[in-house]
């Protein structure tokens, strides 16, 4: 971690940006661009040159600040990343990238993660030495993102490559969503100790005006009712909501969903 640091940069009501910066060279990634001017206002401050935006997907929310960024910058000197899915719907995009290939950001090493569900294009960035994952809509903390563009098996293998990063991994999410997210998944698991030990500690972070970011694959594994199909007390608590749900892991997670959608 010490050649890298993540700072998180607010956007809209409950979005995350956030700076990836490669300290042996003080160049920056930024994942997600809304507010271009927050964005800068932020390099600046840390005093670093921005070489690449990594847009995890086309939603308005997470590139809608692509353009107005690349304006601001020298021509040519950013490189824009996104899923080759996406590349018409990804504004000012020089890079398209398939699943599992690598990129280098300054000194660092990062590589695409192909995650689709929420959008078909949907990419998380992955920064082994650094531990850090980027996640955008699909994992969130305590949640996952709305099905969009694909279906719930879809959407259960990408949590799945995600939950499967080494546990200490950082996740960085796209949204402020986990207050929320938790009141959902304790209707679900009101016996879960570490989802109960979990709500306190977000209640008491948000109430001192700080944010839930990063959370950790530990945490979410631990926690997040889209990562715990296999609960007996979730299954249990989705069947008396949907008692015609399938007994494998991805019709649970369907039904999770569509509680969650309504919720
Ligand atoms: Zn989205």
């Amino acid at each position: 971690m010490e050649n890298s640091r993540v700072v998180v940069v607010d956007q809209l009501m409950d979005n995350y940006a956030y700076l990836v910066i490669d300290e042996r060279s003080g160049v920056a990634g930024v994942v997600d661009v809304a507010e271009a001017d927050r964005v800068l206002h932020a390099a600046e401050r840390e005093g670093v040159r921005i070489v690449a935006i990594l847009s995890t997907h086309c939603h308005f929310d997470h590139v809608g600040g692509n353009d107005e960024l690349l304006a601001a910058l020298p021509p040519g000197s950013v490189q824009v990343f996104g899923h080759r899915a996406d590349a018409e719907r990804i504004p000012g995009i020089t890079r398209p990238l398939e699943d599992g290939e690598d990129f280098a950001l300054g000194a660092m090493h990062g590589r695409a993660i192909f995650i689709p569900a929420h959008t078909r294009g949907h990419l998380a960035y992955y920064f082994a030495e650094a531990g850090a994952v980027f996640t955008g809509d699909t994992l969130f903390a305590g949640g996952c993102g709305r099905i969009f563009e694909g279906d719930a098996a879809q959407m259960m293998s990408s949590l799945g490559r995600l939950a499967g990063l080494p546990d200490p991994t950082l996740v960085y999410c796209g949204h402020e969503y986990t207050r929320r997210n938790l009141e959902f998944a304790a209707m679900l698991e009101p016996s879960n100790p570490a989802l109960a030990q979990r709500r306190r500690e977000v209640d008491m972070l948000l109430e001192q005006g700080g944010r839930t970011v990063p959370t950790t694959v530990a945490l979410e594994k631990a926690t997040n009712p889209f990562l715990r199909t296999q609960s007996p007390e979730l299954r249990a608590s989705v069947r008396e909501q949907i008692p015609d749900v399938g007994d494998d892991a991805v019709s649970v997670l369907a039904a999770t969903r569509l509680l969650k959608d309504n919720f």
